[in-house]
């Protein structure tokens, strides 16, 4: 009873005294200031006592709107929430005057658009030259990003097609390339329910382009070439859309395995001269029509490993494909490093869309071995997969955020391993 007399008595005296009606407040201080920029809030961090504080703005800001603004007690500002600076060599800065109007400080806030160098704007368009992928000054380029899991409807992945987990990629991964995995002919594909699989695509593709990173736009099938017709009109859509952009490489084909849904238990593997090369030269040439320049990669046979026959028999009807190679360190060795490595003797361009750890655990020698040639090689290559599936490849745990902001512990092993790779990649 006697510690409840006290608290009201604490409460009442700090009541009564939290307002200075006689002496007028004469701090004139930003006590929080938050600024929104290219639809990102960034936190503005000052010392006390200091006038400017120094924020890199996201890459494309044109704008930068107050949107959180707190002030010591009484205090006023020439600026109010809400307000729009035009990005330009103004400085932009906020004059805050005390209650009592004797004393006002003037705090600038500078910003910072060249610290961050988008990778696009860096290498410009990628094409090839001889058995090497190379930027718009012709030096070969090696980029380390992500792979998004199959788009399809209710198969879990889809839920990560968001924006702000590219964002989250872009700024705690430091990745440079993601790849949208559309479904095409499995349930939930492109096929069943275009408008939703699109929706996904562009929001990854848009995405990227905002944040100035690299983007395949892939065909995530087994069978594709016994659908040609479906992959033209794709493709030619996103020709249409999106051939302008530096951002933009074209997959037309994942991973071929069989001739057909039903030649599965036989074994008979689709191959590169009788059906996939077939196919990629009609998808090509409808790109071609529309886009003449940005990549396209073509999968090989036998889930993307069998690059050695696409070398013996490269396409030469068009320029700047590449051909794709996956990788599972589970299962692919040294055996796939040296058929890999002849194909490029060879002189052919090798794209690594797909590479997956062993899983379960950062300790991957196997995967060790295989960045190791990804580096002598200047390879592309991306993670499989931005997904929460229980499963070894998926870089979160189960029911990790879907927008991203994910701390270590929401990673799995192989999340840990890739974010490693990804984020040191030179
Ligand atoms: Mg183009």
């Amino acid at each position: 009873m006697k510690n409840l007399v006290l608290l009201f008595f604490l409460f009442s005296t700090l009541t009564t005294c939290s307002k200075k009606p006689i002496d007028l407040n004469n701090e004139a201080i930003i006590l929080k200031l938050e600024i929104e920029a290219n639809g990102t809030v960034v936190p503005v961090h000052f010392q006390p006592g200091s006038f400017s504080a120094t924020i890199t703005l996201p890459y494309g800001s044109k704008e930068i709107k107050i949107n959180t603004l707190w002030l010591s007690e009484g205090a006023s500002s020439s600026k109010k929430e809400g307000y729009i600076f035009v990005v330009g060599t103004t400085p932009a800065q906020l004059t805050i005057t005390s209650e009592s109007k004797n004393t006002s400080n003037i705090y600038t806030v500078s910003y910072n658009l060249d610290e961050y160098t988008p990778i696009v704007l860096k290498h410009g368009l990628l094409k090839v030259s001889g058995n090497k992928i190379v930027n718009k000054n012709n030096e070969s380029v090696s980029l380390a990003g992500n792979s998004f899991f199959w788009s399809n409807d209710e198969w879990g992945g889809e839920r990560y097609y968001k924006s702000e987990v590219v964002s989250w990629l872009v700024k705690d991964w430091k990745t440079t390339i993601i790849r949208a995995a559309i479904g095409v002919d499995d349930p939930g594909g492109y096929m069943f329910n275009p408008q939703a699989n699109k929706a996904r695509l562009k929001t990854l593709v848009d995405a990227a382009i905002k944040e100035g990173i690299y983007v395949i736009i892939d065909w995530h099938s087994h069978y594709a070439h016994l659908y040609p017709d479906e992959a033209v009109a794709f493709f030619q859509e996103m020709a249409s859309t999106y051939g302008a952009y530096d951002n933009i490489i074209y997959e037309i084909y994942n991973e071929p395995k069989f001739i057909d849904k039903s030649a599965a238990n036989d074994g008979k593997f689709a191959t590169w001269d009788a059906h996939i090369k077939p196919y990629a030269e009609k998808v090509i040439s409808a790109i071609r029509a529309i886009d003449p320049d940005n990549l396209i990669v073509v999968g090989t046979g036998e889930w993307s490993q069998k690059v050695d026959d696409a070398a013996k028999n490269p396409i030469t009807t068009h320029q700047n494909i590449a051909y794709v190679l996956h990788f599972y360190s589970v299962h692919h060795k040294q055996w796939l490093r040296d058929r890999a490595s002849a194909a490029i003797s060879k002189g052919l361009p090798i794209f690594v869309s797909e590479w997956g750890s062993v899983g379960y655990t950062q300790n991957d020698p196997e995967t060790d071995l295989w960045m190791k040639w990804c580096k002598d090689n200047k390879m592309i290559h991306l993670n499989w997969a931005v997904n929460d599936k229980s499963e070894e490849w998926s870089v979160v745990k189960q029911n990790a955020s879907t927008t991203g902001n994910w701390s270590e512990n929401d990673l799995t092993e192989a999340g840990k391993l890739a974010k490693r790779i990804i984020s040191t990649w030179k």
